[in-house]
């Protein structure tokens, strides 16, 4: 079978590799049909995440269909599935409350333990979501990078009228833009590159899409950090007016806050990681399979396997959307 490795940042290769053996206990075999190249996995490609280990097969946004399975295993074979590439303990005091997106225990597929950009892996079903007939490939592969957003907008209120601003328009801020405009807020997004403005224009008629200079000196109820830059974090907390929320997704090592105006117009502050599961995955499924809710246009680019070096140049240009693998 065929797999990408990573051998050291920047050394990708697609490889051949023998073929897997037969899943056992609770674990499937999963054939992939469509995979995501996701932010974090550019950032582990060029070395730049520091709990990255190598050599590694990159991969976590994962949809296939499972194809063998272990004796405990509770999956019919055929089924469509989506995998939770977060693994989790159950059994500290995170886990027991149903926090397992804080779990110290926690490890990453694709990151610090092999992923799956390969044409079959094996899990254990502990990790494995089936999801409904109703749901396109091409919808269901944006659920893990879409449960992100899900976990980080319960935090908040966002209703018809709600002055929404998203700092950065990448695949997360697209995906929080097309979550808050479905929702029905005013959306403002955000972002220094005009391809990716233009790309969230086409989520929907009426969002605002700005450079960061054209929006100096608004005040927006909830401000979204998507893009994880000091600047880009420090101009959020600047954008959150009275009463209002910032929610921070986007990771950087430190940024300056404007305490005075924080603590005078009583801003409040949410850290938000990657997603709880099941419930945010189901929470996920849920939007997704409402057809009035648009998120095709999120989706740039449809590369085969082979064309991994094409497909990560793309996606490192900064200049499309989510870039996904059809296997
Ligand atoms: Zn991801
Ligand atoms: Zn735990």
């Amino acid at each position: 079978m065929l797999e990408l490795h990573l051998k050291s940042p920047n050394e990708l290769e697609l490889r051949l590799v023998d073929s897997l053996p037969f899943p056992q206990g609770d674990e499937v075999k999963i054939k992939l049909l469509y995979a995501g190249i996701c932010g974090s996995d550019l950032g582990v490609y060029r070395g730049k995440l520091a709990h990255a280990t190598y050599p590694l097969r990159p991969g976590h946004e994962l949809l296939g269909t499972v194809i063998e399975a272990g004796e405990q295993a509770t999956f019919p074979l055929g089924t469509r599935v989506v995998i939770l590439p977060n693994t989790f303990c159950g059994e500290c005091e995170y886990c027991q409350a149903g926090k397992t997106n804080i779990c110290p225990e926690k490890k990453s597929m694709g990151v610090n333990q092999d992923g799956g950009f390969s044409e079959e892996f094996i899990i254990s079903s502990k990790f494995v979501f089936a999801i409904p007939d109703g749901l396109t490939d091409k919808r269901a592969v944006l659920i893990e990078p879409f449960a992100v957003v899900v976990h980080a907008l319960k935090n908040v209120a966002i209703n018809k009228g709600t002055r929404v601003a998203i700092v950065g328009s990448g695949n997360e801020g697209m995906l929080a833009a097309a979550l808050s405009y479905h929702l029905g807020a005013q959306v403002t997004a955000i972002d220094i590159n005009p391809n990716k403005l233009e790309l969230v224009r086409s989520l929907g008629g009426d969002i605002r899409a700005v450079y960061p200079q054209e929006v100096e000196g608004e005040s927006f109820e909830v401000v979204i950090e998507a893009a994880g830059t000091k600047q880009s974090v420090e101009q959020a907390f600047h954008l959150a007016g009275r009463g209002g929320a910032v929610v921070l997704i986007g990771l950087t090592a430190e940024a300056a806050l404007p305490v005075t105006q924080i603590v005078r117009n009583e801003v409040t502050i949410y850290g938000s990681i990657i997603y709880n599961f099941p419930e945010d995955y189901q929470k996920t499924v849920d939007y997704l399979s409402n057809p009035a809710f648009n998120i095709e246009p999120i989706i740039s680019r449809v590369l085969p396997l082979s064309d991994y070096q094409e497909a990560y140049n793309t996606a490192l240009s900064g200049d499309y959307g989510k870039v996904i693998f059809k296997f």
